[in-house]
């Protein structure tokens, strides 16, 4: 494999902790993801080795019908990404289906699940609910959860920044890291999760790290913040178009003198996207007294702060539009980044496991 890239930044990034994060291309990024996980990884990208993966067969799962969909929103993400800060010379942006150690050890963590510990996942239920899949899902549905446990594994990360609904997932690729270390590395059972690889562990058995808002709720009032639910405000809209979004936020509240619950809908965004504490407090004080305060009025003063946040990302988003060779100049050093740490990982997990019979390379 050629190297991707040599000298200091590579050195940098290599003894720094790892973490790895992602999102799946099932349309543009929102808000959600900027205050459950996109601010946080731009914090990161500093002191951390940073990969972060477009989970491009993921979308399959719900999409099997769109493949021309899934690479425009890839694409689309990516720039979402830059726009929002994401430096690719500090961080390894990389596609899914570039990376076949991936998908390799897939497979494996497959044989180390009880298939009912899958069907179980409360996220995967969820989805299986809020998406309406019914009994209808594909069988490659379900197997998105153990693909991510190896979307993560295969990058050995320490920390995993995510929102509140990928907890379950991250604790699915916690026993599965503790297992494989039992099995086939033979980590003793009562070894604390730190000291995995102290004691032989292959896998670093990572934790979540939940951003400011582990769950932004939807302009519905009631759904998460969701990129296939038609209840997002997106990083790419307009002006107008969030103002128009914002003013639809569902609370229920019929007039500006009536007390208010701070803890509703339209509060979780205030709180999320008010830089100033003090305006925060006097807004929930007048809105829980009724003190002739409308939510039109928050609203309105929450569309200003919102834009105001996403204005400098626009303008970036807006060099990168007309043309896809930046983006595609990204990808393919990350790609070749992201597979040197990636082929080094299932070394160790097929020499673990017993598959190693002669060395193998990739090449591009
Ligand atoms: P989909 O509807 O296809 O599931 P999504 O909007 O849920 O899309 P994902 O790609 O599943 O987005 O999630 C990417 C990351 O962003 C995950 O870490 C997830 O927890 C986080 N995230 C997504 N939506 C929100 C939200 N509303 N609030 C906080 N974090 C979120
Ligand atoms: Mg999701």
């Amino acid at each position: 494999m050629t190297r991707s890239d040599t000298g200091a930044a590579a050195g940098a990034r290599a003894e720094r902790p790892r973490i790895l994060t992602g999102d799946t291309p099932t349309g543009r990024l929102h808000l959600g993801h900027w205050v459950g996980s996109v601010k946080r990884r731009v914090e990161l990208q500093s002191t951390h080795e940073c990969y972060f993966i477009l989970a491009n067969y993921h979308a399959f799962t719900t999409r099997v019908d769109q493949s021309a969909e899934i690479r425009a929103d890839t694409i689309e993400i990516v720039r979402d990404y830059l726009a929002m800060g994401i430096d690719p010379e500090k961080a390894t942006i990389f596609l899914q289906s570039e990376i076949p150690a991936i998908h390799e050890l897939c497979f494996l963590f497959a044989m180390l699940l009880p298939f009912n510990r899958v069907m179980r996942n409360p996220t995967l239920k969820d989805e299986i609910k809020v998406k309406g899949l019914g009994d209808n899902y594909s069988f490659g549905f379900p197997l998105y959860a153990v693909g991510q446990t190896s979307d993560i594994l295969t990058f050995r990360p320490v920390g995993v920044p995510v929102g509140e609904d990928q907890v379950p997932h991250l604790e699915l690729t916690r026993e599965v890291a503790r297992r494989f270390n039992q099995v086939f590395c033979g980590v003793p059972t009562d070894i604390e999760d730190d000291d995995h690889v102290k004691h032989g562990g292959v896998f670093p058995i990572p934790r979540a790290d939940v951003g400011k808002v582990g769950r932004l709720v939807g302009t519905d009032g009631v759904n998460k913040m969701s990129k296939s639910l038609g209840n997002a405000v997106f990083i790419s809209d307009t002006t107008k178009e969030v103002e128009k979004k914002i003013m639809k936020i569902f609370t229920g509240r019929q007039s500006p003198t009536e007390p208010g619950d701070v803890n509703n809908a339209l509060f979780q965004w205030v709180d999320a996207f008010f830089p100033d504490a003090a305006r925060v407090a006097e807004l929930k004080d007048r809105y829980a007294r009724g003190d002739n305060i409308g939510d039109g009025h928050v609203k309105k003063e929450l569309a200003e702060q919102v834009n105001a946040l996403l204005e400098p990302m626009r303008k970036r988003r807006a060099e990168l539009e007309g043309s896809d060779d930046l983006v595609l100049e990204v990808l393919k050093k990350g790609c070749a980044r992201a597979n040197e740490t990636a082929e080094r990982t299932l070394e160790m997990a097929r020499k673990a496991a017993g598959l190693h019979f002669f060395p193998r390379r990739l090449s591009y």
